[in-house]
């Protein structure tokens, strides 16, 4: 497939301005003045400058949303959402990721959509509304795909998107039986490949999955999120939608989760969420075996035993995540942030697995997990004991 922005246009230039795109009053967002997404906060996370959309991407409902709601970015045609090697390529610095986060969008429709099984962490991987990340968790995997900058790529077509779901949703009926992912219903995981509550920072992609799922009495959406986007307590998802804030210790945190809100304050959140009409769900991931890990853990679910009221606790799950490493990832991050590879690739206590696309990934020794595993089971069932862990992996 051919990725790159038409050859005859550097990618500098634009090849049609704003003021030519056709604008409905319908698809601008509608004002508040309280919205999250238009604070400071916000735009320190993302201050977009330059979006690059398939045509087709930036003329759909969606796309005219998103460029309306940065009205001072330069719009740069592009053939082809997938590559855009001056945004997606591995080489440059971290610096230049960053700003590429921070700065830029893709605007692309999704042309193939499949809802997959899978059985641990949702019982299916719908067709997610974006692929790319405004945060930069060092041990991501979303960009080993698509290269290390990797911005957030928004798709456009989220009524095909909603269309394909509500047929799948319709094909399955009634969950036959109980299963770790849910008592009732089927869960449908919307964020495999971004951060759903950093989406929202963008676009409607997010609230129009959690205002679907509100009508499919048999389906769930859920999403892991590191980042808390108070827009989300709008949207009246009415017990259908399960986020899972992701949690590790403050300090691997701080060395491994760039961009993200402090773990602290995703707990915090967890309440408001839950009252909002939200199920609320942990995520003790990735586990990062470390000198002294047990103990940073402890302290963390000790954190979470003490702050988290009953309503939390009496409906909470948890997924166990250890880490998962990867060789080309490794050496790129080695140039740009090596205090977190001391703690990331631990080659005596990993063994190497060459996955289909021949990456080669690393996961901790089976022997290595195991016990692990077994420890941090048993520091859930000491400090943390409402807290069922759903699947540990
Ligand atoms: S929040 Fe998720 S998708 Fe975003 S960088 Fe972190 S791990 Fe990757």
């Amino acid at each position: 497939m051919h990725h790159r922005p038409s050859p005859s246009h550097g990618p500098q230039e634009p090849l049609f301005g704003l003021d030519e795109m056709p604008r409905s009053p319908a698809a601008e967002p509608a004002p508040s003045a309280r919205a999250f997404r238009d604070s400071e906060q916000a735009r320190r996370l993302l201050a977009i400058r330059e979006i690059h959309a398939e045509p087709a991407a930036a003329a759909s409902p969606r796309g005219r949303q998103v460029l309306a709601r940065f009205p001072g970015a330069r719009l740069i045609e592009v053939d082809s959402h997938w590559r855009i090697p001056e945004l997606h390529g591995n080489e440059g610095s971290a610096d230049d990721w960053m700003r590429i986060k921070r700065r830029t969008l893709v605007l692309g429709v999704k042309k193939t959509l499949t809802t997959r099984p899978n059985g641990r962490s949702a019982d299916w991987i719908a067709p997610g509304p974006s692929n790319g990340c405004a945060l930069s968790c060092v041990y991501c995997y979303v960009p080993r795909r698509k290269g290390f900058a990797n911005p957030i790529t928004v798709f456009t077509n989220i009524d095909r998107i909603l269309a394909h779901l509500g047929r799948h949703v319709a094909a399955q009926g009634r969950k036959p039986e109980p299963n770790q992912c849910d008592p009732e219903a089927w869960v449908y995981d919307i964020g495999e490949n971004g951060d759903c509550a950093v989406d929202a920072l963008v676009c409607d992609n997010t609230a129009d999955l959690v205002r679907a799922f509100r009508d499919w009495p048999t389906a769930k959406a859920s999403f892991a999120t590191k980042f808390v986007n108070p827009d989300l307590l709008e949207l009246d998802p009415r017990g259908r939608t399960r986020v899972r804030f992701s949690v590790m210790p403050a300090d691997d945190s701080r060395l491994l989760d760039l961009r993200t809100s402090p773990v602290d304050r995703r707990i915090a959140a967890a309440a408001d969420f839950l009252d909002a009409g939200y199920e609320v769900h942990f995520n003790l991931s990735p586990v990062v075996v470390r000198p002294g890990w047990q103990d940073a853990w402890a302290q963390l679910l000790r954190h979470m035993d003490d702050v988290l009221p009953t309503r939390v606790k009496r409906q909470a799950r948890a997924e166990v995540i250890m880490l998962t490493h990867n060789a080309g990832l490794h050496e790129v991050n080695l140039r740009w942030h090596p205090r977190g590879e001391d703690v990331l690739w631990q080659p005596a206590v990993q063994q190497t697995k060459r996955s289909q696309n021949g990456d080669l990934n690393l996961r901790y020794r089976d022997d290595v997990k195991r016990r692990a595993l077994a420890d941090l089971r048993g520091l859930v069932a000491r400090h943390a004991p409402w807290l069922g862990v759903r699947y540990a992996f």
